[in-house]
């Protein structure tokens, strides 16, 4: 039996088995969205790659331990190029008229965070073991910075720290991006700091002091690079050395190049062993944008659409992830059909195990080998559209053999389920993102009772349940409700709005 997880290594340019540091325990970082406008689409195949490599290590047997952060400062709109620089992407955010309903930045980036939450649930993504936030992890980013300073890794100038390419021999081995020529070239239009002693050296830390989020550093006032914050959030919750990074192609240079230099420069180890990317989308064969309006978020689609969220999920891993991907609507229409035979599928199933039919023998082995089928095309690298037609091969059976069903359709279709998300809502125990908002699974330890940031956390679940009563999602918006409950806060509504209040313990 197959039991390689082969996924391509951007690292080394081939697809290969994921070989774990500890055997059987996946440490797993995925670079989570800049939360300064709603997250499209695009963000979301990213995500939800993750979420299948996730669900196709927890198949094995595998222990995850899953990290996505929330990016909340630092992110430049330039920051795509190596000298990163124009303006933070959150500031901007503020200032634009989208920005207006918001009384400052941090507003903002609440509301676009319980936002995310909110589509993260609706297309039924696992949650991650933790999910921090750049703004909770300014400490050790100093920290580390002083470290990459103290070891010849970084310099000061006038305008803030910079890491030192010079000093890692290893830069580009990721993207291949090593020369200073093509690096020049990459930063040609933007204002480059004459201070620094190599073009292609990047910022650790800016000094701003009348940025609107802000620091106070042994460098002064003012806030960290966009990348260092990942090496960090990565260093905190996963180790030096990890199994697996992943994010978008745009993500492969410079953010995660300059992770790799920051991170080994620091430990000298490698940081990880697996670099996974997931290829752009495109929507009815035209890039997303703004402009052309056919820039899509999961609210556009579900909310105002009325897509069944399932469908969206399906319409997005109907393609590998490595290849580049074309989202049309004829795809989404073709995935909803496909999420109701499921449905159909699965309560025919329901019903066969419930009244204890045994089933015939040959449909049992059918399932069971559809089911090893669709598992073996994940561990293939990711091949969805291999495994998401050997699934419905599955639900065509069952379909067709309605008298012939036992207790094996169920557990096909549970099973199908849990490795792609598209059967139904998960269920259970793991709404982790609403304990780790309330701080649990953090490095320190912090409380809800000694934390803090408590009070932001409790607005920004209620957020996102606002967020999901006004999309009309109101099995999510309970979910939430019953999660503060277990926190010992208790809601009311209002004409007013949402206020909330500590349950006396009495
Ligand atoms: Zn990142």
């Amino acid at each position: 039996m197959n039991r390689e997880f082969r996924l391509y290594n951007t690292l080394t340019k081939k697809v290969e088995p994921l070989s774990l540091i500890e055997p059987g325990h996946l440490r797993f970082y995925s670079c989570g969205p800049t939360v300064y406008s709603y997250a499209h689409i695009g963000n979301f195949r990213s995500f939800l790659t993750a979420d299948l490599i996730l669900r196709t290590a927890q198949a094995l047997g595998w222990k995850t331990t899953y990290v996505t952060n929330i990016t909340d400062v630092g992110h430049l709109t330039n920051d795509d190029t190596i000298d990163a620089s124009g303006e933070d992407r959150m500031a901007s955010a503020l200032q634009s008229s989208a920005g207006e309903r918001f009384a400052n930045v941090w507003d903002l980036s609440r509301h676009y965070s319980a936002a995310l939450q909110s589509d993260w649930q609706t297309l039924n993504l696992l949650e991650p073991d933790v999910r921090p936030r750049a703004t909770e992890h300014i400490r050790e980013q100093i920290q580390t910075i002083e470290h990459l300073l103290s070891c010849g890794a970084a310099y000061q100038t006038s305008s803030g720290v910079y890491f030192s390419v010079e000093s890692f021999a290893d830069y580009g081995k990721l993207s291949g991006n090593k020369a200073a020529e093509s690096l020049e070239l990459a930063v040609r239009d933007v204002v480059v700091d004459p201070e620094k002693k190599d073009p292609r050296d990047f910022a650790l830390w800016k000094k701003d002091a009348d940025h609107l989020m802000q620091w106070h550093s042994p460098w002064g006032w003012g806030f960290p690079g966009w990348h260092i914050e990942c090496s960090v959030m990565a260093q905190a919750y996963l180790g030096d050395e990890i199994d697996l990074h992943a994010g978008g192609e745009d993500l492969i240079f410079p953010h995660h190049e300059c992770e790799i230099a920051q991170s080994e420069a620091l430990t000298g180890r490698p940081f990880s062993r697996h670099w996974a990317h997931t290829r752009f989308l495109q929507v009815e064969g035209q890039k997303m944008s703004k402009r052309l309006g056919n820039f899509l978020t999961v609210k556009d689609l579900v909310h105002e659409r009325g897509v069944p969220p399932l469908a969206v999920r399906l319409a997005l891993i109907s393609g590998q992830y490595r290849k580049p991907f074309n989202f049309t609507f004829a795809t989404l229409r073709d995935s909803e059909r496909h999420v109701k035979r499921f449905q159909e599928a699965f309560q025919l199933a329901k019903e066969a195990h419930d009244g204890g039919a045994e089933g015939t023998s040959t449909i049992t082995e059918t399932l069971k080998n559809r089911r090893q089928a669709v598992l073996n095309a994940l561990l293939d690298d990711l091949n969805t559209p291999a495994a998401i037609a050997q699934a419905l091969g599955g639900v065509r059976t069952i379909l067709q053999s309605r008298n012939q069903l036992g207790v094996h359709a169920y557990s096909f279709m549970n099973q199908v389920s849990d490795l792609l998300g598209i059967v139904h809502r998960n269920t259970g125990p793991q709404n982790q993102e609403l304990t780790m908002a309330l701080g649990i699974g953090r490095p320190e330890g912090n409380t809800p009772e000694n934390d803090p940031h408590q009070d932001s956390r409790i607005e920004e679940l209620i957020q996102a349940r606002t967020v999901a009563r006004e999309a009309r999602d109101f099995a999510a918006a309970d979910k939430i409700r019953d999660e503060l409950l277990k926190m010992n806060i208790v809601i009311e509504d209002s004409a007013g709005g949402t206020s909330w209040h500590k349950k006396s313990n009495i």
